[in-house]
């Protein structure tokens, strides 16, 4: 991979992995092929056994993919980079790359739903077990930590109350027991976070989201020290949870323009979140970019802003969060987020509705609250969209 180092990220962006084929493209090319041939047997032999770098077979190489994983390492600031077919695929991947029968994992209290199922129900299968911690406070990971303690995963911000984690905070816990550090960036995106630069050892990713921005395809990574990313790719190569050639030049194009997006996004929200805090029907607003919110100065040390997702109570409870959602016009009821699109969730009946009525309220899910993640639309058409909503409750 050639030394991006001087580069920006928005010279990255565009710029970082790319790799011509012999006939000049000059947008990267899109290889649709499985497997790839070799000149001799003499070649094919020293192709699989590493001797000699090329491509194989498409469950771990293809050049496009591989300019996808380039690109996307350069942006966090990693040494390597390994994709895969989903963000739970990259997460997968990385756990059992790295851990075995008998581990523990600490995790944050508040991660995406389907890590939770994935640490609780299928990992737990294997033998490694999680304990899960509050996200905000460091001293209950310390006091988690037994000596089979292998990992520390979190998120941050939180999903939906954009709580944050202290990334440098936990992974000076984490290396003082030589236990690895990984972080969901998803939200972020190496635009706004890179947690590799505070410390952590692995940055995962949900690709599908702001990488793609546009709501196209699924996609995942795991980024971070080759000693540590080679180990994923032994996974990935056995048992194979592989990004797709096409999803990968997909998730290309969204990478050169992954910094405006999100940037324009965010700037969205702090518009959005100061006005709904100013909004004589909304009780609460939970963004990191305000100076109301309890971690505004601790966001300020690790993320460049607020990010795109706010979250708000409205006054009253779900009769009137359903009434703000079902009036809306031009956001999209949809759990999903990253995209273009304006989204809208109520999370206590979706996101967060499998869990017990209890657990939610002391998670601080409440029923007035909705989650918004801000896309590309004008902010005035957004609040005229809410505001159709709020008059009615
Ligand atoms: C969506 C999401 C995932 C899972 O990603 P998929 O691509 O849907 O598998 C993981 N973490 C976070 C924070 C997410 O938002």
């Amino acid at each position: 991979m050639a030394d991006h180092s001087n580069y920006r990220p928005e010279t990255l962006a565009v710029r970082a992995g790319q790799e011509r084929s012999q006939f000049g493209e000059h947008s990267e090319a899109l290889y649709l092929t499985s497997s790839f041939v070799f000149g001799s047997a003499a070649q094919a032999a020293k192709r699989f056994s590493g001797e000699e770098e090329g491509n194989v077979y498409a469950r771990f190489s293809n050049p496009t993919v591989t300019m996808f994983e380039e690109r996307l390492a350069a942006l966090e600031g990693a040494e390597d980079c390994v994709a895969t077919a989903s963000g739970m695929a990259a997460i997968m991947a990385l756990c059992l790359a790295h851990l075995k029968q008998g581990d523990h994992i600490v995790a944050s209290n508040s991660l995406f739903g389907a890590t939770v199922q994935l640490f609780n129900n299928i990992l737990s299968r294997t033998g490694i077990t999680t304990t899960f911690v509050s996200h905000t406070d460091p001293a209950a990971w310390e006091a988690a930590i037994r000596p089979e303690t292998k990992l520390f995963f979190l998120e941050t911000p939180s999903n939906p109350l954009t709580e944050i984690a202290d990334i440098r905070a936990l992974t000076a816990i984490a290396h003082a027991r030589g236990i690895l550090v990984a972080v969901d960036n998803c939200f972020c995106t190496p635009i706004l976070q890179q947690p590799l630069a505070m410390g952590a050892d692995l940055v995962v990713h949900s690709a599908t989201k702001y990488i793609d921005g546009q709501g196209r395809v699924l996609g995942g990574a795991v980024c971070g020290p080759k000693k540590l990313t080679e180990e994923v790719f032994k996974y990935l190569r056995t048992a194979g949870p592989t990004l797709s050639a096409f999803n990968a030049w997909v998730l290309l194009k969204g990478l050169e323009t992954l910094k405006i997006r999100i940037e324009a996004q965010a700037s969205s929200a702090l518009r959005l979140a100061t006005w709904l805090e100013s909004h004589p029907k909304v009780a609460r607003v939970f963004y990191p970019g305000l100076a109301s919110h309890p971690q505004h100065a601790l966001a300020q040390t690790q993320q460049k802003s607020g990010g795109a997702i706010v979250s708000f109570e409205v006054k009253g409870a779900r009769e009137q969060a359903w009434a703000v959602v079902d009036h809306c016009q031009l956001l999209s009821i949809t759990a999903n987020l990253g995209d273009t699109k304006t989204t809208i969730t109520h999370p206590a009946s979706t996101t967060h509705g499998r869990i017990s009525p209890e657990a939610r309220a002391a998670a601080g899910i409440s029923e007035g609250l909705l989650r918004i993640a801000v896309g590309l639309e004008a902010v005035e058409d957004l609040q005229a969209d809410l505001e159709r909503g709020f008059s009615l409750i």
